[in-house]
């Protein structure tokens, strides 16, 4: 079922009012992979009355009042990218193409859309409910951070956009938390997964350094990120505060993880797989075609790419959905009128971490000065793909399925640490789950940007090209690998893309066509590394390329192309 848009749609449901009405910069997509469609039901579930209003005109009071005032919160996000990073490009160029726009023109989210939407609301709606700010660009600026778009660092988004809370990381928990205590008129102020504004400093926080000590100091800056990265496993974080101005923010420890059981449910529930009709007759969004029929089997990543920010929002620990949701996600499919037999990817941030953690993690929390997989695989992790082979396997066997892709990618270190079931698992996925390339996300060759980037080293890249290659040839197949690269990341000269290139043609066989310049996106560690020319973990300067005219060079050795892709696309996939 969808959600109501107008007033018609909430008159048929026989309700008189909404209790929350959920605001995105998307339009409405109804499918497992959009926050908007995943909160507004499973708030639905619970018992409250959601509407969502998407893409609203900014200009006008027309579309952000069309549903009324809702009884208990406004939910705001920009949806499901950055909208700086939807709206500009590496090079800060406008992008005209929107993966989640009907139409795919870029014409209808705003920049900085978190903050815009709340404006809207209070223009419109004076002494309102609650606003509640979610989504992956609240949650990445929901501390001190800097902002590549205007260079410099920017304070908590839940400071500028002037609303009352908001919802970080995986926000199931968080949000029914939030309506129940709304609901009964209760205190907010211990809920877990959100952040909130006071006028004191809390007795039982961790003060990080002030948005003026990081605006004045880089060194002080790291020390906050340390801090802040340090502090987001439900087990172990403390809760967090840090001065703005005269007022504190206040981070809150994160929501504990959804159980299997509760992941399951998530992702049972009736999802239309489909824009919603009000705005499917404004045109197609691309991103359909690669989310309609896709499952994600799990979230989280202890990959910790430094590039990447999504262990600071779905968290260091993999949870998995049990087999038996996949493959009954997989059937339902199935009945689909739009289906053809093709399941376009099964996976998460990177495929092959389905199915199994480390003991240690689960129990205690992730280690605090230690990573898994960087510099080198940690012991206590006992990589096993065993559950993913089988799930594959059983999802082959679902009646009306033609194909299913793995289009995740596969973090090859991984695959090569697993002595039992690694080699079983790529010629699995050799034989039935590429379309004749398989994406693979180096970044770059050099082992020393790589260690930057917090990226395997080239040996291992070498070592799983060798197995793809003999395997493909063992079951008859000419398929090859696609490989992504990134340029202009911090530590990365014109040398070494100089060097990217040899390594590529001489020992990959390949120009690399897929080379982005790196964008510093906020709350990573690259971005840290970007805006303060610092090795964060030594405090050594190093070479930062920060001149438009330079990364475009450095692009331009490997493609011979300058600039960035231009299409604000679903998050590419990193492994
Ligand atoms: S013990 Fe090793 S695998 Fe487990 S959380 Fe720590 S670093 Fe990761």
């Amino acid at each position: 079922m969808f959600l109501p848009t107008t007033q018609e749609e909430i008159q048929k449901l026989g309700w008189d009012a909404l209790d929350v009405i959920l605001v995105s910069g998307d339009s409405y997509i109804d499918s497992p992979y959009i926050g908007v469609a995943v909160i507004g039901k499973i708030l639905l579930q619970a018992g409250y009355r959601v509407g969502v209003i998407a893409q609203p005109d900014v200009q006008s009071g027309q579309d952000i009042s069309r549903l009324g005032e809702p009884r208990l919160f406004w939910g705001v996000t920009a949806g499901s990218v950055d909208s700086l990073v939807a709206n500009y490009t590496a090079s800060r160029k406008k992008r005209w193409n929107d993966d989640y726009t009907p139409g795919g023109l870029n014409e209808r989210r705003p920049d900085r859309a978190t903050i815009v939407y709340s404006n809207l609301i209070r223009r419109y709606f004076k002494d309102t409910v609650p606003i509640v700010l979610g989504g992956i660009e609240a949650s990445l600026r929901r501390i001190a951070h800097y902002d590549f778009w205007s260079d410099r660092i920017r304070r908590s988004v839940l400071f500028d956009a002037k609303a009352d809370v908001l919802v970080y990381g995986m926000g199931e928990r968080a949000v029914l938390a939030l309506a129940e205590r709304l609901r009964a008129g209760a205190d907010l102020r211990d809920v877990r997964g959100i952040c909130l504004i006071a006028a004191e400093k809390p007795a039982d926080a961790l003060e990080l350094p002030s948005y003026e000590a990081v605006c004045a100091d880089k060194n002080a800056f790291i020390d906050m990120f340390h801090g802040f990265y340090k502090n987001n496993d439900p087990l172990t974080a403390k809760k967090l505060c840090q001065k703005q101005d005269t007022r504190y923010l206040v981070q809150n420890p994160p929501a504990e993880y959804l159980s299997q059981a509760e992941l399951d449910k998530v992702y049972a529930l009736d999802y239309e797989r489909a824009q919603h009709p009000y705005y499917a007759r404004l045109g197609d969004v691309k991103a359909l075609e690669t989310i309609r029929f896709s499952i994600p089997t799990h979230r989280g990543c202890y990959g910790e790419c430094n590039f990447c920010a999504i262990a600071v929002h779905e968290g260091r620990t993999v949870r998995w959905r049990s087999q038996e949701s996949v493959v009954a996600e997989a059937g339902q499919m199935t009945h689909h009128p739009d289906f053809k037999g093709y399941i376009f990817d099964v996976g998460g941030p990177t495929a092959n971490m389905y199915g199994y953690e480390c003991d240690k993690k689960l129990a205690h929390g992730s280690c605090p000065a230690k990573r898994c997989l960087s510099p080198e695989l940690c012991p206590v992790l006992k990589v096993d793909h065993s559950q993913q082979l089988a799930l594959l396997r059983r999802l082959r066997k679902v009646g009306g399925v033609k194909k299913v892709f793995v289009a995740s990618g596969i973090r090859y270190d991984l695959l090569l640490a697993d002595q039992a079931y690694g080699d079983a698992y790529l010629l699995e996925v050799v034989s039935h789950h590429t379309s004749g390339q398989l994406k693979v996300a180096p970044e770059h060759t050099e082992d020393h940007v790589l260690s930057r980037m917090g990226k395997p080293g080239s040996g291992q890249l070498l070592e799983f090209k060798r197995r793809f290659d003999t395997l493909s040839r063992s079951v008859r197949k000419k398929q090859y690998l696609t490989y992504y690269m990134i340029a202009a990341h911090p530590g990365c000269s014109e040398q070494d893309m100089q060097r990217l290139k040899i390594f590529a043609s001489q020992k990959l066989k390949i120009n690399p066509e897929q080379v982005q310049i790196f964008t510093p996106t906020p709350s990573t560690y690259s971005s840290l590394m970007y805006y303060t020319e610092m090795d964060p973990f030594t405090r050594q300067p190093i070479f930062v390329e920060k001149g438009l005219a330079g990364k475009n060079r450095q692009k331009q050795i490997v493609t011979g192309r300058a600039g960035a892709q231009v299409r604000a696309s679903k998050p590419r996939r990193k492994a």
